[in-house]
């Protein structure tokens, strides 16, 4: 061991001492049989414990000497001593120093590239969060970040000018959604570009954009810079050969103080635009504080149609049904289901307006879900009073049929019912086959594979027209109350429903006319052939309780 330990270069000596301090091995022949004199070794290893220390041999020279004691089953065997040449050991010692600095540098070195990369990632962490994709914008939380910072300053005055491109959806449905964002991009570019000093542009939804006019002096600026922004988003884009002129509308609300939160001011611009009557004279709207009555209004209705999807209010919603009458025997063709809503503090509600609230809040999904239970236990009531045939319509908001889960959770909640399919209607509008046909239809033919009638309600109001209504998966044409209204004679304008009614005949289609009210319009119906009618003539939309009385009387 002594040989193998001495073979080291750095190592001076190894010796291994005797008990009686006698040197009985060594590296150094010279040490060999001498005895340990030097008082500060024999102490050292007398203690019979491990020691490291420097000290100077005689003469200048210095050796790091380590005592190690051997002890074997508890019997202290001896000592072994080695000698380090300290300038050797010095060198090593800085060696290690050096290493170590090697070390913290390169460590600093990879915790600053964690750290780089962490920013890296944070800046772009901060750019998707602050940041529209498509323009590069600031976006929406950028906008209300900046809006809490100018409401800081009412010295200030800050004015949001919301900006709503009106066609670009329906590019979308025509063209796809990348060349609406293409068409966007383009748009933000040449607002941005007709900006001036303390005007900021934002990106805000899809086809709405925001500009922040800070540190003006009187309205007529933001008048002129909404005209401003309107004349440069009117420049014709071109796509697949055809040119398209976009319109934009815009609303605007000054930013008042602390008192208003950002959200709420957001809001007003929106309800501004919201006020707008589509003339392109007209494009340009103020918020008024009367607005804010409305903002109000919609505000407890949302309320209101909480507390009904949760439960907590059973009392303010309802359904009414109103009877449609079978021209050709005089039958009743089933009831409509309507949504009455009827509020402390505002009276009924119409449904366009909730339906509408509905939507916009995203609880359309729930309301409609309650609705179509309400419609189970009508029909339930009334196939359990003896009347088996009656069916009910129900009305489906577009946005209901885009949902993936509505074809699944409809027939769900029918056959909770146990109540066969065909004892319903769904009527949709024809404005949502504008945007998402295909998809539409072929929802459209999954629920009518349930067994589901599908009518398509206002017909002639929207787009379609009477040579797509063939591929169309539905049952019944209902031609909105406009037609009916018209019918004044036997032969006038009011034509145009005898030719709906032709030729909805001709691809297999039902005829609903709405909206009758007089004999002379029943009558007029009646001679072109007209399946059903619907309308006050016969019957008002009646409460649930009346429905039963209404049967009996009609088939008396
Ligand atoms: P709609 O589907 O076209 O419903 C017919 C509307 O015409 C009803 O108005 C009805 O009360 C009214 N009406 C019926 N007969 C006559 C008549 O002879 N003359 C006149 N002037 N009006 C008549 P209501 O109940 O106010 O509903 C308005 C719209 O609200 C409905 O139009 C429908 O689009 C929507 N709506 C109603 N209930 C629901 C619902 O449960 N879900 C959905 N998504 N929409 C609903
Ligand atoms: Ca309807
Ligand atoms: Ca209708």
């Amino acid at each position: 061991m002594i040989g193998n330990l001495s073979f080291r270069s750095d190592i001076e000596h190894v010796s291994f001492i005797d008990p009686m301090l006698r040197v009985v091995a060594s590296s150094e022949p010279g040490f060999l049989g001498m005895t340990i004199r030097n008082e500060y070794i024999k102490e050292h290893i007398a203690d019979h414990e491990f020691h490291v220390v420097r000290m100077a041999l005689g003469g200048e020279k210095e050796t790091l000497f380590a005592s190690l004691p051997v002890i074997y089953e508890d019997e202290f065997l001896g000592t072994l001593a080695l000698g380090w040449d300290t300038k050797e050991l010095d060198s090593e010692y800085r060696r290690i120093v050096l290493n170590a600095l090697i070390q913290f540098v390169l460590l600093l070195l990879f915790m600053g590239g964690i750290l780089y990369y962490a920013y890296k990632k944070n800046t772009a962490n901060i750019k998707a969060a602050f940041y529209d994709e498509t323009t590069g914008l600031p976006n929406r939380r950028y906008l209300v970040e900046y809006l809490e910072d100018a409401k800081r300053h009412p010295e200030y005055p800050s004015a949001i000018i919301l900006i709503q491109l009106n066609n670009l959806k329906t590019l979308a449905t025509t063209y796809g959604a990348k060349y609406a964002n293409q068409v966007y991009a383009q748009i933000a570019h040449a607002i941005r570009s007709s900006l001036r000093a303390h005007e900021s542009l934002f990106s805000y939804s899809d086809d709405r954009f925001v500009v922040i006019k800070d540190h003006y002096e009187q309205k007529e600026e933001l008048a002129t810079l909404s005209e401003r922004i309107i004349a440069t988003t009117k420049a014709p884009m071109s796509f697949a050969g055809d040119h398209h002129y976009l319109y934009a509308e815009i609303g605007i609300v000054e930013v008042k103080g602390e008192r208003i939160s950002v959200d709420t001011s957001l809001q007003q611009a929106n309800l501004a635009l919201s006020h707008r009557k589509g003339d392109p004279d007209a494009a340009v709207i103020f918020f008024k504080d009367e607005m804010e009555g409305i903002l109000l209004r919609q505000r407890k209705i949302k309320r209101a149609l909480r507390a009904i999807i949760a439960g907590k209010d059973s009392t303010s919603f309802s359904l009414h049904f109103q009877p449609k009458l079978n021209l050709l025997d005089g039958s009743i063709y089933g009831f409509e289901a309507l949504a009455r809503l009827r509020m402390e503090d505002l009276g009924p509600v119409s449904p366009l307006e909730f339906i509408d609230i509905a939507e916009r809040e995203l609880l359309i999904h729930d309301l409609s879900r309650h609705i179509l239970r309400l419609a189970c236990e009508f029909v339930r009531a009334l196939h359990q009073a003896g009347h088996e045939n009656q069916s009910v319509a129900v009305n489906i908001s577009g946005i209901q049929l885009l949902r993936d889960d509505f074809v699944e959770d409809t027939k769900q909640i029918i056959e909770s019912y146990g109540i066969p399919m065909r004892h319903f209607e769904f009527e949709i509008t024809e404005s949502v086959l504008l945007e998402n046909y295909e998809l539409i239809n072929e929802k459209l033919a999954r629920i009518k594979n349930l067994g589901i009638q599908i009518s398509l309600d206002d017909f002639g109001t929207g787009f379609s027209s009477l040579s797509r209504l063939s591929e169309l998966h539905i049952d019944t044409v209902k031609t909105d109350r406009y037609f009916t209204k018209n019918i004044s004679g036997e032969d006038d304008d009011a034509s145009i429903l005898r030719d709906i009614i032709s030729m909805a005949h001709k691809i297999g289609k039902t005829v609903v006319a709405e909206g009758v009210e007089t004999d002379m319009q029943m009558r007029y119906l009646a001679s072109h052939g007209c399946d059903i009618i619907q309308g006050y003539l016969f019957s008002k939309p009646l409460p649930q309780r009346d429905v039963l009385d209404f049967i009996t009387k009609a088939t008396r």
